[in-house]
This record gives C-alpha cells, sequence and structure tokens, in this order.
C-alpha cells in the first residue's frame, strides 16, 4: 500500500506498545521512527549521573537547564546516544522509568525535546510515539493516533519485556510504575498527556500486533487512498 507524504503521531499511556506498533508502521510503509520517550530517558539518565535529581525526585532545573545546552543526545544506528555512548539499555531501566515522568514535566526539558524533535523530524514520512505528539510537537500531523489499553495487560507486557531482556521485574512494580508515571503525564501543567480531539482511539488489549496493523490499513485506505 502507497500512502502519501504525512505525519503519523501515536501517543497513549505507558507500556500500550506504541513504539513496538510505530516501528511496525515505519517497516511497512518505509518511514523514519522518532521515539521521543527515548529523549525523555536520555535527559532523565544524564540527569541521574550528574545529580540534578536525587532519591526523593527533587529537581535541580536551573542546574539541569543550564546543562543541556551542551548535551549531545541523538539516535543513532543502536538506538538513543550521548556523544558516541550507546544508552539504549540504561534508558529501558526501572531506575530510569522512576524518575522519567517528574523529569519530563520540567518546562525546559519539554522544550530541548521539542526542538530535536522538529530538528529530526523537519519533513514528512515520520511517525513519532509519544505522550503529546499529535497535541503540541506536531498539532498538523495528518493521522493521530491514542493508544490505550488494561492496565494489567499493559503491565504483564512490560513485565515479560524486561524478563526477557533479564531484568528484574515483578509485576506489581511494573504496574505501579506505568500508574504513577500515567498519573504525573496526565496531570502536569506542560503539555500534558492527552488526546487530541481529532485522534482515533486504539484499545489493543486483546490485539496482536498484526491485528493492529490491519486496523491501521483500513483506516489509511479509507482516509488517504481514495480513488
Ligand atoms: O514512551 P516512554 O514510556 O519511553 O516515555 C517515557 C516517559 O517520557 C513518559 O512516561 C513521559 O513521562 C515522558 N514523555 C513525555 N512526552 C512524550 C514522550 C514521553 O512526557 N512525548
Amino acid at each position: 500500500m502507497r500512502i502519501p507524504d504525512i505525519i503519523i503521531a501515536v501517543d497513549g499511556y505507558s507500556s500500550t506498545g506504541k513504539s513496538s506498533f510505530a516501528k511496525i508502521i515505519a517497516n511497512e510503509f518505509s518511514f523514519l521512527y522518532l521515539d521521543s520517550g527515548a529523549l525523555y530517558r536520555g535527559v532523565t539518565l544524564f540527569a541521574i549521573e550528574n545529580n540534578y535529581i536525587d532519591d526523593k525526585c527533587t529537581i535541580d532545573a536551573e542546574g539541569l537547564e543550564k546543562a543541556l545546552g551542551g548535551l549531545d543526545l541523538h539516535f543513532g544506528e543502536n538506538g538513543t546516544y550521548i556523544g558516541d555512548r550507546c544508552i539504549e539499555k540504561e534508558i529501558r531501566s526501572l531506575a530510569v522509568a522512576d524518575k522519567v515522568s517528574p523529569i519530563a514535566a520540567v518546562p525546559q526539558v519539554r522544550e530541548f525535546v521539542d526542538r530535536k524533535l522538529h530538528e529530526f523530524g523537519s519533513r514528512k514520512r515520520v511517525v513519532m510515539d509519544g505522550r503529546d505528539i499529535g497535541t503540541t510537537v506536531f498539532p498538523d500531523a495528518e493521522l493521530k493516533i491514542f493508544m490505550t489499553a488494561d492496565p494489567m495487560v499493559r503491565a504483564q507486557r512490560r513485565a515479560a519485556e524486561m524478563q526477557a531482556k533479564g531484568e528484574n521485574a515483578d509485576i506489581e512494580t511494573v504496574l505501579k510504575n506505568l500508574q504513577e508515571r500515567d498519573y504525573i503525564d496526565s496531570h502536569r501543567e506542560a503539555s500534558p498527556l492527552a488526546k487530541a480531539d481529532d485522534a482515533i482511539v486504539l484499545d489493543n488489549s486483546g490485539m496482536t500486533i498484526q491485528d493492529q496493523l490491519e486496523w491501521l490499513k483500513n483506516i489509511i485506505a479509507e482516509r488517504f487512498c481514495q480513488a
């Protein structure tokens, strides 16, 4: 299926499979995939390692803002990098997941990430996943999807994913983390997680990734491929 040059925004709750879905879309339609959460996670790792956030999640926002000017955070061959150091494994840890939502609520951090997303995504044929892509980052995106799923299903999927990578993850801890993140993400002042008015909801609780791709293809055929 050929589709026109558009931006696809995939937003939604934590661990709903946004990035897996966005990657499949990118692969199917030869789009560029941009993982905005990875950038927030990268800033969080940087903040932890340089003591801009402590164990109680108190943030030195002023110090962090100054330091962001010198932070070379980007995507490379194996995922997310700071300079030439690949940080893909570290940013997926629970230690980073625990602190990412407070960091992502800092307005200066959001400006930093938004700027990067606009740099990377300044052309069309891009699929981007996050929390505020369809509402704030690319409000004119031609196709917006808002993903949700039953919290227990999400926790089970994420715990299985982490266990497969050899990480310690019990379902209760993962469930608590994703519920906390959803709460902070939805209630922060700066571009909170919200469904854009023109986004289409995808509840994938009982769907495989193939089911989701079929669902999307039908929507694309209806919207963009009419003769
Ligand atoms: O998508 P992922 O779970 O990797 O995102 C990690 C965190 O980054 C989210 O819980 C949220 O706090 C933040 N985030 C955000 N806005 C985005 C993408 C991610 O606030 N567009």
